[in-house]
């Protein structure tokens, strides 16, 4: 059977965006693919389209995360690739934040992937295989002002990628980090309505504003990270771990 043939795939926040695009991507390499996010409609819809199982879970709750990994596993077997992808993003002046939108930031953008990447690593290990993918942010590898939370979590979830890479290095796990810049999903079209109502501007403006941070003059599409992720989790690519890989049009390097 092909590498992929064998292969579990995970992904979080799998029902939309980019996390949508990789699962419907290593679903087409024969891979069985499990996605897991919170709204039942959405994923069940996104699973039926692509082939794939779904579970209902938060990625902050971890009694939820438990339920849901076991629940996968006991379908499909052991995990073999993680893709770690459910994130929030969302601004504020770092004075007018209050603790609950920190705390929450950082739950899903941190918290949460260290929640599922505990659940899949003890029997990659044993295994002596598996594949770990965060999808990061440009905001791992920058700061950019009013989104402190979000850099914070997501410089966080690189530096985990890194140790989590030399702790299991020799052992046939890798753990890399995807970093994407704006891409064309709904976090850019709630951010898109945020700068309009913010600032008066039209689509347009507040296209430009947020385009003109990649060298491109253009928003990365959720496919270009697919194929990034999926490169990751090849079979030849067991020399790249501990990575940090922008996907940005230039905009960090
Ligand atoms: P999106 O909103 O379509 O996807 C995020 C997904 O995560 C959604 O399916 C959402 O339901 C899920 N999610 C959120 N909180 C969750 C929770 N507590 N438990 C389970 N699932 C949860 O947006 P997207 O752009 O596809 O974002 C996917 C990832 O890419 C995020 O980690 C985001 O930070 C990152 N990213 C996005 C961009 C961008 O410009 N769109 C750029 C860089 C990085």
């Amino acid at each position: 059977m092909s590498w992929y043939g064998n292969q579990h795939v995970v992904v979080t926040g799998g029902g939309s965006g980019i996390g949508a695009a990789i699962a419907e991507d290593l679903s087409a390499t024969g891979a069985t693919v499990t996605i897991m996010g919170r709204g039942e409609e959405r994923l069940k819809s996104k699973a039926e389209k692509i082939s794939a199982n779904y579970e209902v879970c938060d990625v902050t709750d971890r009694e939820q995360v438990v339920a849901a990994f076991s629940a996968a596993i006991e379908k499909s077997g052991p995990v073999t690739i993680l893709v770690n992808n459910a994130g929030v993003a969302e601004a504020m002046p770092f004075g007018k934040m209050s603790d609950e939108f920190w705390d929450r930031l950082i739950a899903v953008n941190l918290d949460g992937v260290r929640n599922c990447t505990r659940q899949v690593v003890d029997e990659m290990l044993e295994a002596g295989s598996g594949r770990i993918v965060n999808v990061a942010s440009t905001a791992a590898l920058k700061g950019y002002s009013y989104i402190s939370a979000y850099c914070a979590a997501k410089h966080a979830v690189v530096g985990l990628t890194r140790s989590l890479a030399l702790e299991f290095a020799g052992r046939g796990v890798t753990v890399n980090a995807v970093c994407p810049g704006y891409t064309n999903t709904d976090i850019v079209d709630n951010a898109l309505e945020k700068i309009m109502s913010a600032t008066g501007r039209s689509r347009d403006e507040a296209m430009a504003e947020i385009v003109k941070a990649n060298p491109q003059g253009r928003l990365v599409e959720p496919d270009e990270v697919a194929s990034t992720v999926r490169w990751l989790c090849d079979e030849n690519s067991m020399s790249i771990t501990g990575q940090a890989i922008a996907i940005a049009g230039g905009e960090v390097m």
